[in-house]
């Protein structure tokens, strides 16, 4: 593993600590990926093991786009690749990519709604939110990949019906804040959904100009920054940990 994957998978076992820290985990479920920078294909979080008990490097196995096949690292791979391949194919500017069961996002999916802009995490996303609602079985195939990641266009989630949700950006980091402020968004929505009549929901033009004010490279670098700080301060780096 050259010192470029290290660092790289460094960032991203961290990724995988802080979703778990932020209502991500589902047991053994969900799994983060990032193109490997020598293009062989993506590296992605190993199965059998939360969230919470990736600890680094050695917990992610180097997966090939077309075949699925491990090239490198030790551990299983996780059945739905396919979601991380075609995403990859389809977006060049996209570099990290995860797929989750957060509980208030798995909520909503089973609703036959959209997000809606109510507060400001879910004004980092454009709307409607994509949703995923062609089949709620896993995502097991690349036909079925390259349906979603249809589905998820030119977005940075999509949110699958019955299921979860996928998420991604150009950086581990951004992509991580993407899951955060999703699962976020999506508790407000329910937490109002018997007055969404009333809802107040903010014009186009104002949710523009405030998505430009609140989704900058510094405002990203702080979020991080605090999260990881977050992360350290409850939980010592490289042992596993478990949230209710
Ligand atoms: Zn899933």
């Amino acid at each position: 593993m050259s010192g470029e994957v290290v660092s790289l998978l460094e960032t991203l076992a961290r990724a995988c600590r802080v979703l778990e820290m932020e209502g991500h985990g589902d047991m053994t479920l969900g799994h983060l990926s990032a193109r490997d920078p020598a293009g062989r294909g993506f590296w992605m979080k190993r199965n059998a093991i939360g969230l919470g008990e990736v600890c680094g490097p050695q917990d992610f196995v180097l997966v090939d786009f077309d075949t699925g096949e491990v090239l490198e690292g030790a551990g299983g791979r996780h059945s739905e690749w396919p979601i991380h391949a075609e995403i990859f194919r389809r977006r060049p500017d996209v570099n990290a990519v995860a797929h989750t069961h957060p509980s208030a996002v798995c909520a909503l999916s089973a609703l036959k709604t959209d997000l809606l802009p109510l507060g400001v995490d879910a004004n980092y996303f454009s709307h409607p939110i994509p949703r995923f609602d062609d089949t709620a079985v896993l995502i097991k195939s690349p036909d079925l990949g390259r349906a979603m990641a249809e589905s998820l266009g030119d977005h940075y989630a999509v949110i699958l019906a019955n299921h979860g949700a996928t998420f991604c950006g150009n950086s581990i980091e951004v992509m991580t804040l993407y899951g955060i402020w999703l699962e976020s968004a999506a508790r407000m929505h329910l937490s109002l959904a018997p007055l969404l009549s009333e809802a107040r929901i903010p014009a186009p033009d104002q949710l523009a100009e405030r998505q430009a004010q609140i989704l900058s490279a510094v405002h990203i670098q702080h979020s991080w920054a605090f999260l990881i700080r977050k992360l350290e301060s409850r939980f010592a780096p490289g042992k596993p940990f478990y949230v209710d």
